[in-house]
């Protein structure tokens, strides 16, 4: 009988509880049993009343609300051997054999660490006697599957993280709304998103909201002068009959020379050169908040219930996977190279080699 913990770690996204609620329940319809672990991986580290056995009635509720109803935390000791190593003492302590791990590729990083050390936690815990011979014998492996839970979408290997499609809906509804008052008023709205790597929110959400333009971080504006070019571009629109300009900026959008593109020098630009009213909107946690989308809930229960087949399929030699979804169906894939691959990606985004970070991550 397989012993399934589950966390969340990192930042919270819509859908991280559907996705919750369907490993517990899973677990428990396949007849295992089934533990929560609150705050991340700082729970795992405390340990105590942090673990705690699950039952069907536990996770009642959790599927339509947003955030993460077990907590989510950024904990320094687990990055630490030490820390990890504490970790590995409570999951054997509580009987744990096999790990889901929800969060960002920061979290799933070290679950592929705790994993990878977990035969020389467990022969330190032996001999330090944190643990008996018979919890060593029993727990020679962990399993550990992940599940990518991030609004930014900024994984490569699946089309789509949990929480994604929940914040481009939180984006649209918000810019609508700004759109309604800059109509009114004939101003231009510069809307800074999340996406420190990753442009897919402001992309879509240019897309689904009619923005004038669009700054992401995978495609800076190819010309020097990229101002007046925007500039022109905003004036031929309001020519046509356009009331407002609306101006969507990742995070992290740069421009040619790598230099950050900031809403604040946006608003400057259309304010002196065109004498626009001008005004910036950072949406920022709003973005996070809020009931996921059916899209959310959907990805959330159905990768949470094929990490815990996963888990039953899986021998002790089975790379640790990661779910994910591809053309619209539900994914297993190792874990390390998924995680590989997007740090590949963020790094030929750094290097300014975006055909390469295209290459990789298609999907972008
Ligand atoms: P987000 O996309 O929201 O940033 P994330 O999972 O990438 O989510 P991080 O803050 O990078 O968020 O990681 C969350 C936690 O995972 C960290 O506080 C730490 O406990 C653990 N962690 C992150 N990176 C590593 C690593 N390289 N080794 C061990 N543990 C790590």
């Amino acid at each position: 009988k397989k012993r399934i913990g589950v966390l969340t770690s990192g930042g919270d996204a819509q859908g991280m509880n559907a996705a919750v609620r369907a490993v517990v329940r899973m677990a428990l319809a396949r007849n295992c049993q089934a533990y929560l672990i609150h705050e991340g991986y700082q729970g795992l580290v405390d340990g105590g009343d942090k673990i705690k056995n699950a039952s069907w009635n536990d996770v009642k509720g959790f599927l339509t609300l947003g955030g993460t109803l077990i907590g989510t935390a950024r904990c320094a000791e687990f990055r630490e051997p030490k820390g990890r190593r504490i970790a590995a003492k409570h999951l054997v302590k509580n009987g744990i054999d096999a790990l889901v791990v929800i969060g960002g590729d920061g979290s799933l990083t070290g679950a592929d660490t705790l994993r990878k050390e977990w035969p020389d936690h467990i022969k330190q815990l032996l001999a330090d006697g944190d643990i008996t011979q018979g919890e060593a014998s029993k727990y020679q492996t962990l399993m550990i599957v992940g599940i990518v839970g991030s609004i930014d979408n900024d994984l490569a290997s699946t089309d789509m993280t949990i929480g994604s499609s929940s914040a481009l809906a939180r984006i649209c509804e918000s810019v609508d709304a700004i759109q309604s008052t800059a109509t009114s008023h004939k101003r231009a709205f510069v809307v800074e998103v999340m996406g420190r790597h990753c442009g897919w929110l402001a992309l879509n959400a240019a897309i689904c909201t009619g923005a004038d333009y669009v700054f992401i971080p995978e495609s800076p504006p190819e010309e020097e002068d990229w101002e007046t070019t925007m500039c022109d571009s905003l004036k031929r629109s309001r020519s046509a009959g356009k009331r407002t300009s609306l101006i969507i900026v990742a995070e992290g959008a740069i421009d040619a020379k790598t230099n950050p593109i900031r809403t604040e020098y946006i608003k400057e630009i259309l304010a002196t050169r065109l004498g626009y009213d001008t005004r910036v909107t950072i949406l920022g946690h709003v973005q996070r908040g809020g009931a996921p989308t059916s899209m959310d809930r959907y990805l959330g229960t159905l990768q949470g219930a094929e990490a815990v087949e996963a888990i039953l399929r899986a021998t002790p030699d089975t790379p640790s996977p990661v779910i994910g979804m591809l053309e619209h169906k539900i994914t297993t894939q190792p874990l390390k190279e998924a995680i590989e691959l997007t740090k590949e990606v963020a790094k030929a985004i750094e290097d300014h080699n975006f055909s390469r970070a295209a290459q990789l991550r298609p999907k972008s």
